[in-house]
C-alpha cells in the first residue's frame, strides 16, 4: 500500500502555491474606527541580543477571516470553527469595474469557496485607509447562499458598502452560517477564472469574531 504521506507530498509538487495574503506592516491599510495597525520593534539584536516585535492589530487588520460572532449574537467565534472552516475547492470569479458587484458573477455552479477578485487590492498600500472599495449587492449575496456557497473570499476590505449603517450582507451571509474571508491580496487577479484549492487558516482567537489569517491558492501546473 502506498504511504499516504508520500502520495500527499508527491500530489503537492503538481501546485503552485500562490499567497493570497497582505504582508503584516507598520502602517499597513485599515478600516475607519479600527485599531490602527502598529509593528514596532520591542526588542533589537544589537541592543538586547534578540529580535522581537510588538504587533498591535484588530481582529479584522489586513488579509483575515470573519467569524459568523462578528455580526450574529450566539454566532461561532473563530477558535469554534474547525481549522479547515474556511479552506476548500474554489473558483475565482471576475468583478472588475463594480462598483457592487451584481448577482452574475455568481457561478451556477460554484464550490464550496467562492473567490471574488474585484481589482481594489491594486490600491493595498501603507497609509489607506480604507473608505471606498467595491462590495457585494445583496443580491449576490442571497444568490451565492441559494447555490450553496460555503467560504465568500475577496479582495476588498468589506462584503458591505463603505460606511453602510446596516451591514446586511455580513449579517446575511453569516447568519446562514457562510464565512467571509476579506482583503485578499492582489495576487488573486492571477487566478481570475482558475478552479484552485483555497487554504486559509486564522489565528485561533478565543471568542474571536475575526482574526488575521494567511490565505494560500494551491494552483494544478500546467503539464
Ligand atoms: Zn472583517
Amino acid at each position: 500500500m502506498p504511504d499516504p504521506v508520500a502520495e500527499l507530498s508527491r500530489l503537492l509538487q503538481g501546485f503552485e502555491v500562490v499567497d493570497l495574503t497582505n504582508s503584516v506592516e507598520d502602517g499597513m491599510p485599515y478600516y475607519p474606527g479600527d485599531p490602527r495597525p502598529t509593528v514596532m520593534q520591542w526588542r533589537s539584536l544589537r541592543r538586547d541580543g534578540v529580535n522581537l516585535k510588538l504587533l498591535i492589530l484588530g481582529s479584522h487588520s489586513g488579509t483575515h477571516v470573519d467569524a459568523p460572532a462578528h455580526f450574529v449574537d450566539g454566532g461561532a467565534a473563530v477558535d469554534e470553527l474547525g481549522p479547515m472552516a474556511f479552506s476548500g475547492e474554489a473558483i475565482v470569479v471576475d468583478a472588475r469595474g463594480y462598483r457592487e458587484v451584481p448577482p452574475d458573477v455568481v457561478p451556477l455552479n460554484p464550490s464550496r469557496v467562492l473567490l471574488i477578485y474585484t481589482g481594489i487590492s491594486a490600491a493595498w498600500r501603507r497609509g489607506w485607509v480604507t473608505d471606498d472599495y467595491p462590495y457585494l449587492s445583496r443580491e449576490a449575496a442571497e444568490l451565492l447562499v441559494k447555490r450553496g456557497v460555503r467560504v465568500v473570499g475577496i479582495d476588498s476590505p468589506s462584503v458591505d458598502a463603505p460606511g453602510a449603517e446596516e451591514p446586511i450582507v455580513h449579517r446575511m451571509l453569516l447568519s446562514q452560517g457562510v464565512l467571509i474571508v476579506e482583503n485578499l491580496s492582489r495576487n488573486l487577479g492571477r487566478l481570475v477564472g482558475k478552479r484552485v484549492w483555497f487554504l486559509c487558516l486564522p489565528l485561533p482567537i478565543r471568542s474571536g469574531d475575526g482574526a488575521p489569517a494567511r490565505a494560500l491558492a494551491l494552483v494544478p501546473r500546467r503539464r
